[in-house]
């Protein structure tokens, strides 16, 4: 027995080799320290974390493995729940969205008040043009009693005389070409 256990502490402080000696390890160990080393060994295989991506990489090769993996993904670290891949992560920009965000916002908001404006422009030309026609109308109607006013008070040969006889014509037809077929 007490061989037997001389043997198994003598076996466990054998200097051994790194079982990843093929991938190039070259660390040499005793027995008693493998668990250890394997767990840290730079030459272990392990199998990509990312979810349908199965690579097999040296714990070396993780970090360079995940810069490229196809399969890589990650939350947004700043909280936006944007789900990141190589993709779009170097797009990928919480605040510029935001500020994108932002200022198509305010383009839209300046597009809706130039519409306005525009809208404001054309019904006051509009307005200024109805205001320039209702005071021609204004006018000529002030201009029509004025010279119906002037023709009844003044009764001026000029504009009397026309305007006087189609009206006497208007009135009475008959007597005015009777009276000058007569005389003709
Ligand atoms: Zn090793
Ligand atoms: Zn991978
Ligand atoms: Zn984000």
């Amino acid at each position: 027995m007490f061989v037997m256990f001389k043997l198994s502490k003598s076996i466990g402080r054998l200097p051994i080799k790194c079982q990843n000696e093929q991938q190039g390890c070259t660390a040499t160990f005793p027995l008693s320290e493998q668990y250890l080393h394997t767990s840290t060994c730079p030459f272990e295989w392990l199998l990509c974390p990312q979810q349908g991506c199965g690579s097999r990489i040296l714990r070396k090769d993780a970090q360079a493995h995940a810069q490229v993996c196809e399969y890589w993904r990650q939350l947004c670290p700043m909280g936006c729940g944007t789900l990141l891949n190589h993709t779009n992560q170097a797009k990928h920009n919480c605040y510029r969205e935001l500020q994108e965000h932002y200022k198509t916002q305010r383009q839209m908001q300046r597009n809706i008040a130039s519409a306005l404006r525009r809208k404001m422009q054309r019904m006051q030309s509009r307005m200024a043009h109805m205001t320039r026609q209702i005071s021609l109308i204004c006018e000529s109607l002030e201009l029509s009693e004025n010279l119906e006013e002037e023709e009844e008070e003044e009764e001026s040969p000029g504009e009397g005389t026309s305007t006087g006889r189609s009206f006497r014509v208007g009135q009475s037809p008959i007597t005015r070409n009777s009276s000058s077929s007569s005389s003709s």
